[in-house]
């Protein structure tokens, strides 16, 4: 679960993380309040999204007048704010953050994530932090900094040391950066944190060291730990799919794809992304039913595929192990029954109880084609999908 930059500012200062000071704003007179509140003559007024990129598409706006902060305010909210990470659509600013603008002498990137392949917890830092770090990173990968810290050990101090001066700060900056670093890893072992990111991390102009951007992405299986952390889920940022999969304990990404794919277990929904590449398709989405899906589940799975409206066409892959192929095909039977399906469907049945699974599919009198195996079934739904075009 992700949460927007000035929740994390909020939950990273109890640590220690040093921030600039700042409110949230849901219009343009709380926000002219809030910068009045701070005081000072500059101010910068923040769209709130769970996007990054928002400095170069015009959501990071410098504000010297109490006019400018409301009208960069206004200029804000309730507009949809295009990001290179938002996709084309955007996503509607709803809040806007007004934080005192402050004088940057350098900007770093730093961030802690989770290494699978390690099994260590990993600091990762850059010279060159800000808005072009993503493509310094792609363009010169030799320029990150890495620190792997056993999580039995914890943080040492040695670790920020490494970092900091590879980062060229010096003298005090150097303490800075070894608790800045301390407070954000106890932070994120603590709240049970997937990523850390501070982008940039900034020495100021008088040398101080301050997180000018956080974000916090939690991993959601240690949510229920955290009843304050799950309240600050923002539902308007997620994709109303998506959302709707997770109430049915679904692993369901929608992807960019036309064809909606039905699969029971990861690997094998992976595998069926790629063989519908293979045949010159594109998947609509990744969705894994799990293994022991009920006939609730595989319907209402099917439902979320057939609402996303770029789906042109579904491929139905299972593998009946815990799961009988026969529950399968009644879920999907009841289900396009009751959406009236408008696309072309293969299904694609193995394992326990397929042939009573096949036979039901063919009782139904629905237009369902049928394969006996994975090949065939992604070659059928990608001839079906530009036949019916
Ligand atoms: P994003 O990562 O979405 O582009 P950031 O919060 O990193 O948004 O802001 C983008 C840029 O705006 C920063 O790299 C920094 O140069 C500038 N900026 C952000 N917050 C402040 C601030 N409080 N004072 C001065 N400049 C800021
Ligand atoms: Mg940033």
């Amino acid at each position: 679960m992700n949460i927007h930059e000035y929740q994390a500012k909020e939950l990273l200062a109890k640590y220690g993380v040093r921030v600039p000071r700042g409110a949230i704003a849901y219009s343009a007179e709380e926000a002219v309040s809030v910068a009045r509140r701070l005081g000072g003559g500059r101010w910068v007024v923040k769209a709130q999204i769970h996007a990054g990129g928002r400095g170069k598409a015009g959501g990071v706006r410098l504000a010297r007048s109490e006019e400018e902060v409301a009208a960069a305010a206004r200029a804000l909210i309730g507009r949809p704010l295009v990001t290179a990470q938002t996709g084309p659509e955007g996503r509607e600013v709803k809040r806007v953050y007004i934080e005192e603008a402050c004088e940057i002498a350098r900007e770093l990137y730093l961030s802690l994530l989770l290494d699978r392949a390690s099994q260590k917890l990993t600091l990762l830092a850059a010279k060159a932090g800000g808005t072009e770090v993503e493509e310094a990173a792609f363009v010169s990968p030799e320029k990150i900094l890495k620190a792997a810290i056993d999580p039995a050990t914890g943080i040492q101090p040695f670790h920020a040391r490494a970092i900091a001066f590879d980062l060229d700060l010096a003298g005090a900056q150097i303490d800075d950066a070894v608790s800045f670093m301390t407070a954000l890893y106890r932070a994120f072992g603590d709240l049970d944190a997937a990523l850390a990111e501070i982008n940039p991390l900034v020495v100021t102009g008088g040398g101080e060291l301050l997180a000018l951007d956080a974000k916090l992405a939690f991993d959601d299986n240690a949510l229920f730990r955290h009843p304050e952390i799950a309240a600050l889920r923002d539902e308007d940022e997620e994709d109303p799919l998506e959302r709707e999969a997770s109430r049915h304990a679904l692993s369901y990404v929608k992807l960019e794809g036309d064809i909606g794919c039905m699969v029971n277990g990861a690997g094998l929904a992976m595998a069926t992304m790629d063989i519908i590449k293979l045949y010159g398709g594109s998947p609509a989405n990744f969705l894994d039913v799990g293994g022991g899906a009920t006939r609730e589940r595989v319907a209402a799975a099917f439902k979320i595929i057939l609402r996303d409206p770029h789906v042109e066409g579904i491929l139905v892959n299972i593998f009946g192990g815990i799961m009988r192929c026969d529950v399968i095909a009644e879920g999907i039977i009841g289900a396009a029954r009751e959406v009236s399906l408008h696309v072309p469907l293969v299904v694609r049945l193995e394992g326990t109880n397929v042939e009573l699974g096949q036979e039901a599919l063919r009782q139904s009198g629905l237009p369902i084609l049928t394969a006996e195996n994975l090949a065939e079934a992604a070659e059928k739904v990608v001839r079906a999908v530009k036949e019916a075009r």
